[in-house]
């Protein structure tokens, strides 16, 4: 790599709203996410996605839009 050009990539902490800390390599120091591996619903498979998913299906019902 050719020196000066690049941006400094360093290791980034991402924190979650859920309290999930996580390491990756990155050219921003720090960020910070509302939801991670560890609390999306995807993987949780918590209530909250299932309700967020039926509105989904009620907005293409009125609309009649078919997948
Ligand atoms: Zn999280």
């Amino acid at each position: 790599m050719k020196e000066g050009i690049h941006p400094n990539y360093t290791e980034a902490t991402i924190k979650c709203g859920c309290g999930n800390v996580m390491k990756v390599g990155s050219t921003k120091e720090s960020m910070t996410v509302e939801t991670c591996s560890k609390c999306h619903p995807f993987y949780t498979g918590s209530q909250k996605f299932q309700v967020a998913s039926s509105r989904v299906e009620k907005f293409k019902a009125k609309y009649g839009i078919k997948d």
